[in-house]
């Protein structure tokens, strides 16, 4: 690789040459545009290149090769931990492009790498369309289909990678390339699941489905009652039909203004669902678990574009961290150590949930990309705030030890989207799938000129 001796020379032209912005640690703007959702990663690369177009991916790609730099996209930042040190990198923005086209007639969405799932949610519902979306309205599309996609269709409808019906990408060539199941066919298996390591995308094409509402919502338990309200979840999930996903879940609210005031401060053991059935099939579905008598009770018909207040998740960035792993069925021992590891982790831990898997979710498609199921049964994510650095390790620890403490469920799996710590490649992918993935890397990007926050190898 030949270095450009003067940096400075070929960032001032790549600036130019931008339809967006580079933002350079000199900027009045560096502190914003550097800032990842996660708002305590302290994300310091050599520049912030905040593309608008294919075009300007293209130049940034062709200007960090000539530097010796590498590159690194992202759009919001939800996963920004893993990524490490960016000294030598542009941190590749794709903030502007946030563009969204519908076409009813074929049910496809063409989305640019910056939009948010809120973005698509709104637009496929004018037409009567939802799509594979995430939990959280602000979470990228990029990272979470690159990523595999767990939504609140997950045990109906399978991963949202798999949805994916093409990318437009560049490559570390600075090639922008159509990538489908005709065209750069290893490339796009790699993309589904295999995360961003790839290449840059600009581009993705999304199957919709007619679905304009769900019978959805959370039935909310005093804390005192965690161990009998999630075992009694426990017990009912083998009743459940794959048109439902549900999350078992611990939750403690901060004491917020905004939040509304019969939960903030407070602390509650939770049951989430969300159904593809009737309201008269759901009230019979939650028998036995309303038999418990909730002191809060939302299940509702539920639009599409309300789906996103469904897990309560954070209204806007945050200083936290979390991390999730993939787990067998819990049994009694199971649900217990889940809970007692929460109840002694206290407030650290803002939530510990386990995500309900299996239906769709654990049906490969034939013709699925790296990541097209999960086998596992459950899905566990905890996370705490840290407003000031010295939360830091206490988050951790609390995190840690609730996952200790399901390591006799432990699949020794993570799913790449929940993995907000380092993992290795075989944790994320299994050994077969990282050495297919490390293949794809080393034919369209033998150099590792693309970083992405969980590298292949
Ligand atoms: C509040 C919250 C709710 C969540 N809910 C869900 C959920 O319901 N289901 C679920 O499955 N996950 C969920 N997640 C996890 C989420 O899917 C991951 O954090 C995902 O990485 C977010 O994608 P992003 O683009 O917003 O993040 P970013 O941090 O911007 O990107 C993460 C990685 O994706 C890749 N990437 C992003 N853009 C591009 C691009 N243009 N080209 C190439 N690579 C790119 C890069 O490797 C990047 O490092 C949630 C996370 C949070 C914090």
């Amino acid at each position: 690789m030949t270095l450009i001796t003067d940096s400075g020379d070929r960032l001032d032209d790549l600036a130019l040459d931008l339809d967006g912005r580079l933002v350079r640690p000199d900027d009045a703007d560096w502190d914003v545009a550097r800032t990842a959702w996660h708002l305590d990663v302290d994300q310091r690369p050599a520049a912030v290149a905040q593309v608008a177009s294919v075009r300007d991916v293209s130049a940034v790609v062709d200007a960090a090769r000539e530097l010796g730099l590498t590159v690194a996209a992202q759009s919001t930042g939800h996963n920004a931990a893993p990524l490490g040190d960016l000294a030598g990198t542009i941190l590749v923005r794709t903030g502007a492009m946030r563009g969204v086209e519908i076409d009813p007639d074929r049910r496809i969405a063409r989305v640019e790498a910056g939009a948010w799932w809120a973005d698509v949610t709104t637009a496929a519902a004018e037409h009567g369309l939802a799509a594979l979306a995430g939990s959280s309205h602000d979470v990228g599309v990029a990272g979470y289909v690159l990523g595999g996609g767990a939504s609140w269709l997950l045990r109906s409808h399978g991963l949202a990678a798999n949805t994916v019906v093409a990318l437009d990408v560049v490559t570390a060539d600075g090639r922008a390339r159509r990538v489908d199941a005709d065209h750069e066919p290893d490339l796009f298996w790699a993309l589904r699941g295999g995360g961003g390591d790839f290449a840059v995308v600009t581009h993705i094409e999304l199957r919709l489905f007619p679905i304009a509402s769900v019978v959805a919502g959370v039935l909310f338990f005093p804390l005192e009652r965690a161990e009998e309200v999630l075992q009694a979840w426990r017990r009912w999930l083998p009743s459940v039909p794959d048109e439902v996903t549900s999350v078992g879940r611990i939750l403690n609210f901060p004491p917020l203004p905004d939040l509304p005031p019969q939960l903030a401060g407070n602390s509650f053991a939770v049951v989430e669902v969300c159904c593809q059935l009737t309201e008269a099939e759901v009230d019979a579905l939650l028998v036995p678990l309303r038999a418990l008598g909730p002191a809060i009770d939302t299940v509702h018909v539920t639009p599409m574009t309300e789906l996103s207040l469904l897990h309560m998740d954070p209204p806007g960035p945050v200083p936290g961290i979390g991390d999730g792993r993939l787990l067998h069925a819990l049994d009694e021992d199971g649900i217990s150590a889940f809970v007692a590891a929460t109840l002694a982790a206290g407030s650290e831990l803002l939530s510990a949930e386990l995500r309900q898997l299996g239906g769709a979710a654990g049906r490969r498609p034939a013709d699925g990309g790296a990541v097209a199921s999960f086998d596992a049964d459950l899905l566990m994510f905890a996370v705490g705030i840290t407003p000031v650095p010295e939360a830091v390790p206490v988050v951790r620890a609390a995190i840690m030890s609730v996952q200790e403490a399901l390591r006799p469920w432990w699949t020794g799996g993570s799913y790449l989207n929940f993995a907000e710590e380092p993992r290795t490649p075989d944790e994320l992918f299994g050994e077969e799938t990282a050495a297919r993935l490390r293949a794809v890397k080393a034919a369209v990007d033998p150099t590792g000129l693309i970083r992405s926050n969980h590298p292949v190898r």
